[in-house]
This record gives structure tokens, sequence and C-alpha cells, in this order.
């Protein structure tokens, strides 16, 4: 016979409280509730339901070998469990940090995206490259053409008029060929724009196609174009021609003041969004996992 206390409880026979004790008699276990030296019997194990008795259970007796072995296995169970649930743990901040450190270098990025975009897109429209030419006398014109890509040509004269002309680039390419103007064609970047002089005896059957009166002139250009520009008044000699480019953007590049910033706005926010969810998913994943781990 052995006899076994699980922990206090409420007897239901007196409605003290006591040591509840299972006694085991002829292979049979009985439920007993003990107030000092007063046993209750409550009855056998199988028909009473101890978990409405018990208050606290309690290991500080000894147990039979084989309830021991299943606590013990019972232990080392929430032993693996809890261990689990660390690396569960582990994994769900890890999740939660990686998330949120993508979240944030997506912010960051967002932030400081635009900036880059709109330097960058100054930059490109605010580095005008240009030079000036001596000009002596009215024999020379300038043929002012942009074969890599459109570019804004800025011209301005000191103390002379010239005349313009736009023509296609294969007219423009076929007064280069007949050209005798030994002068060098100057390239100025970053449009690759290039202006080469020419002597006006070349462009004979042009020059009455001449119009004008300018002393500064812009247009845009693009590269099936060309422009011929002929400073035909001189007031002092000699004086200077000025040509200045800066690189046209094309397209939906065009800075357009209004449209320009939600439209990369909205670029930089399609181009992040997989990155945001992604973040946010790592962050709801980890978290559901923490909270699921603290179960
Ligand atoms: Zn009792």
């Amino acid at each position: 016979m052995s006899a076994r206390s699980i922990g206090r409880g409420r007897c239901p026979k007196c409605g003290r409280e006591g040591s509840v004790v299972i006694k085991m008699v002829g292979g049979k276990e009985y439920v007993y509730v003990k107030h000092g030296r007063t046993w209750h019997y409550i009855g056998p194990l199988e028909k009473i339901d101890v978990n409405e008795i018990l208050r606290e259970p309690t290991t500080t007796l000894p147990l039979k070998e084989t309830e021991t072995l299943n606590i013990h296995g019972e232990k080392m169970n929430e032993e693996t469990k809890s261990l689990n649930k660390t690396v569960v743990e582990v994994i769900a901040l890890i999740l939660v940090a990686v998330g949120t450190g993508i979240l944030l270098l997506t912010i960051f990025a967002s932030i400081i995206l635009p900036y880059l975009v709109a330097f960058w897109s100054v930059s490109s429209v605010n580095i005008a490259t240009g030079f000036s030419t001596m000009i002596e006398d009215t024999t020379k014109a300038y043929l002012i053409y942009s074969p890599i890509r459109s570019a804004s040509i800025s011209i301005q004269s000191d103390n002379a008029y010239f005349k313009i002309l736009a023509v296609p680039l294969y007219t423009a390419m076929s007064i280069l060929n007949a050209t005798q103007s030994q002068e060098l064609e100057t390239h100025i970047s970053p449009s690759d724009l290039r202006v080469k002089p020419i002597k006006t005896s070349d462009i004979q059957g042009l020059m009455q196609s001449f119009f004008g009166n300018y002393t500064s002139y812009d247009i845009q250009l693009d590269t099936n174009q060309a422009l011929l520009v002929w400073p035909y008044k001189l007031q002092t000699k000699p004086t200077s021609l000025s040509f200045y480019t800066s690189r046209s953007l094309t397209g939906s590049e065009q800075p357009q003041p209004n449209s320009f910033q939600p439209l990369s706005m909205s670029i930089i926010l399609i181009s992040l969004a997989p990155r945001l969810i992604l973040a946010v998913s790592l962050i709801i994943g980890g978290y559901l996992l923490y909270r699921w781990s603290k179960k």
C-alpha cells in the first residue's frame, strides 16, 4: 500500500481544506482528503475528478515510480517546449528586426531618392557648357546640329546681329560635305552639340532664306534638325558669338515644374513598394510568431 499527496484541496465531504491523497489498495487507487490526522474518503480515483478538489498541486510527497517517470517526461517535454519557444521567439524577433531594418531603409531611401533625382535632373539641366568664337567679318556662318540627342541651344552675340535658318539634318550633312571651311568643328558637352563654321559662299543658295535680326536666340534642336546662324551685321570688329547648351531631357524626363515631382514620387513609391510589402510582412509575421510562442 502506498499513499501520495497530489496537492491541497477542498474536501467535498466536510468542506474544509486538506491534503488530497491517493492511496493504492490492492491495485486500485482511492482518493482521500487528509485534515491533520483525520482522513476523509472521497472515492475511487477513476470516479473522482481530482481537479475539482485540487487547489494547489504539489509534488512534495514521494510519488510512485511510474508517476515520477511521467512527471519527468512531462518536465522534459516542458523543457523541450520552452527551448522550442525560445528558438521561435528568437526567430520572431529576428524577423521583426529585419523587417524593421528594411522598413527604415526603405523610408530613408524614399526620403533621400527625391533629392537624388532632383539633384540628378537639376545637374543635368543646369550643366550649361559652351564656347565663344571671334567674328572678324560676315563671310562666315555657323552650322549647329546635335546628332546624338536633342539639345537646347542658346546663341548670343556681342555687338553683332545674326540671322538664322533651320534646316533638316540631311541638308546640314550635305553642307558639311561641300564646305571649303578648314575650321574645326566644336563639340559642346553634355549634349554633344556640334558647331561647325562654314563659308557663306558654301551656302549661297540658302542665303536668301535666312531671317531675323537677333542678338540672342534660344532653340530646342532635335537630332534630325540643324540650325544655321549667320552674323550678318557687326557693330564692332572683331566681336564674339557664343553658343551655350544644356542637356535636354526627353519625354517623361522633361522637367515640367508641377508634374515632375509627383511623377518621380510615384515612381519612387512604386519602386519601393515591394520592399515596403516585404518589410511589413516580416514585421507582422514576426509579431504573430512571437505572440504564438507566448501562448
Ligand atoms: Zn473532510
